[in-house]
């Protein structure tokens, strides 16, 4: 008997919240099909400098420590650097890109196009670049992290970036030299070279950017290196060297802009494949 009347007693505790249970379904219920208590979200606007029609998502991919690509992350398509040797006379005659060594480059395709059309603009202007190092596999860096961190007794001094977040992987990130500096060690004091110099002023009209600025270095967690050039695409090139960014900066407004943009009920689909989000430490 006892049992029965707890029963009953909790029951009866229990009917009013099932009623006010009930009562906000109908309330939301209410909401739901009350198409004047909701207006219409505003048609959303791609408030960003650079349109996305104007920006390939694998052209503006951010690769570094936070954000690091995949160990099976290949470029597509990668294209062998076809060699052009320079003449005797030092001169570039066959038009092209001139290599620093004789290995073989590959870079990925329009990049590596984009590369021929800068090194024959500098040509014109009369400067001859050097291809010194280009594509390189994530296998290969992991090497030359593991070398480089045995060389300094386990400490990473910031010059051989960790695999999967260098830039190299990408096939669109390329160190170009200056002749005098095809067989030195490289260091930021070759950012005063001509040759750099016209880089700096010109890399943004054949889509490439100065990828490790020196007044950057607290950002990109990377030493100034005056001769890595990258690769994002005339537009994002534009905007980036015009306002004094690095690919990080341009990432963080741009992540932004696509926050916004389905904040406002913008197409997802349009924006997806350009969404980046930081990598597991
Ligand atoms: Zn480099």
């Amino acid at each position: 008997m006892k049992r029965v009347c707890c029963i009953l007693l909790s029951l009866l505790l229990l009917l009013p919240l099932c009623a006010l249970s009930e009562l906000n379904e109908e309330e939301l219920e209410i909401e739901e099909f009350d198409a004047d208590a909701t207006p219409a979200p505003a048609e959303a606007v791609w408030d960003f400098p650079v349109a996305l029609e104007d920006m390939d998502p694998a052209f503006v991919v951010l690769a570094n420590k936070h954000y690091k690509l995949d160990s099976s992350f290949v470029p597509d398509p990668l294209v062998k650097m076809k060699q052009r040797k320079a003449a005797k006379d030092g001169s570039n005659k066959n038009g092209g890109v001139l290599f620093a060594s004789g290995g073989t480059y590959k870079l990925q395709e329009t990049c590596a196009k984009a590369l021929v059309e800068m090194s024959e603009g500098a040509r014109a202007d009369g400067y001859k670049l050097y291809l010194k190092s280009a594509y390189r596999s994530y296998q290969t860096q992991n090497t030359m992290y593991y070398n480089r961190l045995k060389k300094n007794k386990g400490k990473d001094d910031g010059w051989v970036s960790q695999p999967g977040s260098s830039d190299h992987q990408t096939g669109l990130g390329c160190d170009v030299v200056p002749r005098s500096w095809r067989d030195k060690a490289m260091n930021g004091k070759m950012g005063k070279e001509p040759e750099c110099v016209w880089m700096a002023e010109h890399c943004q009209e054949y889509g490439f950017i100065l990828r490790y600025p020196a007044d950057k270095e607290d950002v990109t967690e990377i030493n100034y290196e005056p001769w890595h050039m990258r690769y994002v695409g005339v537009p994002a090139a534009t905007y980036i060297m015009e306002n004094g960014l690095c690919l990080e900066e341009f990432t963080e407004q741009l992540q932004q802009a696509i926050r916004d943009w389905l904040d406002a009920g913008g197409d997802r689909s349009r924006v997806e494949k350009f969404i980046q989000t930081p990598t597991e430490e």
